[in-house]
């Protein structure tokens, strides 16, 4: 039994388990995947959001180049024009204006004097791979191209074409690029932020920030760079405020977790109630054929007996008077043996069913419990057992189906009989509470654990791990009529035993106030 208990163990692993421990890994390594998947839908979401601030500055500057390209081709005085428009434009300090030859033709700057000459910005453009030429092909396809230059006082010289009379010609400003962010870009930037981002600028290799869309809250790390616009050497940033993209990764895999978590949890009780299940069911098998094979044990006993001496009887054999009426004896004794074990079968498959009838009547517990002990006398004395009843001064009245509970009774002290090794004493007691009568049956035998005391009232459970217990005989049926019974009487029966120094089963009937006719 425990070998194919072991098998079915292994089945249900295999079957269940297994296939659902395969699913929970493959799922764990999903989870890695899907994050990644998140954290990447995240990553585009940023990089769109950082890609349209670098549209935007592009579109500021094309904005100044068209405002100068229309009031200058509406105007003749190209020198004032200029100023005037220089003016407006933040963080832009001077504006050239040359051909693709390198001809002057307008220039302002806000400062009385400046470090930057034409010839400069030619050499300059000579060592980059800015050329002229193609931001006029560009321009003349439709697209102005803006490029910048790095210059020595860390500011930046903006390039780009605008359209003049006709012609092609190249604007170049002069502008600081941290101010251009802090004041021509930053209203864009807080508006982009709104409550959900951090928007930041840097500058240089080692990051130094220049710009943050909070003033007050500066985040400590930024996870999302990109190089800004054509300002080279600048960087924008941008990180969620409430959390982190890994923590809104992480939150959704959690989700995914617990949810396949539970799955597992409710799949392993489902596995274990089965299996439990099962094995209720396979060890309740086991022991109805154990009980088929007692029973036919019990009564192949006495009857072989029974044929014996009745062949014996046959033969003449037994040739005194004496031992023709001790052959007589024995047979008698064995058939009633016989009949009690037939009865006692009988008795449970009518209980089982239900078709049991109890006729009840008023019953003296006092006068039950005498009958029964003295219709086990001969037995207790031929096997040397002291017994005592202590009964009740008054009489102990209960309304009861006498016969039935004689048959309860009968178990225990057969009971008690059975289970007792070297120390054979047996004590019935009758009494009565306030509500309530009882019967105690006490023995000074081998006693049942704790653990067992929990079965035995189950039908065909017998006790197996000790020598006497095994060695007795009986079915397992024994107690568990003994509690039909009493239930039937709306009683009770308790139990107290300790291995190795007895046990006492106790019965509880109510007690009847009014007579029953
Ligand atoms: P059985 O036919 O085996 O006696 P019962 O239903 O009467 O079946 O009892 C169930 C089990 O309880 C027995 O197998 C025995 O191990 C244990 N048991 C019952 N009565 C006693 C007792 N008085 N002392 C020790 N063990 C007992």
């Amino acid at each position: 039994m425990e070998a194919s208990l072991r098998k079915l163990y292994l089945l249900i692993l295999a079957i269940i388990i297994l296939p659902s421990l395969i699913f929970v890994v493959y799922e764990l390594g999903t989870i890695r995947e899907s994050e990644k998947i998140i954290e990447d839908i995240y990553t585009n979401q940023l990089d769109a959001v950082l890609y349209s601030i670098n549209q935007y500055a592009e579109d500021v500057v094309s904005g100044w180049a068209n405002r100068i390209s229309n009031e200058q081709n509406t105007n003749d005085e190209l020198q004032e024009t200029l100023s005037s428009i220089l003016v407006e434009m933040p963080s832009v300090s001077l504006i050239y204006q040359f051909d693709s030859l390198f001809n002057q033709i307008s220039f302002s700057s806000l400062k009385d004097s400046t470090n930057i000459h034409l010839q400069q910005i030619e050499l300059m453009l000579g060592a980059t791979e800015i050329s002229i030429g193609r931001l006029i092909t560009y321009f003349k396809n439709g697209y102005r191209k803006i490029e910048a230059l790095d210059l020595d006082d860390g500011s930046q010289l903006l390039l780009f074409v605008s359209s003049f009379r006709g012609n092609q010609i190249i604007n170049a400003l002069n502008i600081d690029s941290k101010e251009f962010i802090n004041t021509v870009l930053d209203p864009k930037l807080q508006e982009i932020a709104g409550e959900r981002f951090f928007i930041t600028a840097y500058f240089g290799a080692e990051g130094q920030m220049i710009y943050s869309s909070d003033k007050q809250h500066i985040p400590e790390s930024v996870t999302h760079k990109k190089t800004f616009w054509v300002l080279d050497d600048y960087y924008l940033g941008i990180e969620m405020r409430d959390k982190t993209i890994s923590d809104l990764a992480w939150e959704r895999s959690k989700k995914d977790l617990m949810i396949i978590g539970v799955v597992e949890l409710v799949l392993l009780l489902g596995v274990w109630i089965i299996f439990r299940n099962v094995k209720k069911q396979m060890e309740l098998a086991q022991m109805k054929s154990d009980f088929v094979s007692n029973v036919s044990h019990e009564i192949r006993t006495p009857l072989a007996l029974i044929s014996m001496y009745i062949e014996s009887l046959e033969r003449g054999m037994a040739k005194t008077p004496e031992k023709i009426n001790e052959y007589y004896g024995i047979i008698m004794q064995e058939t009633q043996r016989l009949t009690s074990i037939v009865n006692k079968i009988l008795n449970f498959s009518q209980l089982e069913s239900g078709k049991r009838k109890f006729s009840f009547q008023n019953t003296n517990l006092n006068e039950l419990a005498e009958n029964v002990v003295a219709s086990f006398k001969v037995n207790l004395e031929n096997q040397k057992f002291q017994w005592n009843i202590e009964q009740a001064n008054d009489p102990v009245e209960i309304v009861a189906d006498k016969e039935a509970i004689t048959d309860a009774v009968v178990n225990l002290v057969d009971n008690a009989i059975k289970y007792s090794a070297e120390k054979k004493k047996i004590n019935i007691k009758v009494g009565m509470g306030e509500d309530k009568a009882f019967i105690e049956i006490s023995d000074s035998g081998i006693g049942i654990s704790k653990s067992e005391q929990k079965h035995i009232f189950d039908k065909f459970y017998r006790v197996t791990d000790r020598n006497l217990a095994h060695k007795a005989k009986g079915s397992g049926v024994g107690l568990s009529i003994v509690k039909q019974i009493v239930e039937a009487h709306e009683g009770s029966i308790s139990i107290k035993s300790k291995p190795g120094v007895g046990t006492s089963f106790r019965l509880e009937f109510p007690l009847i106030k009014k007579q029953i006719p």
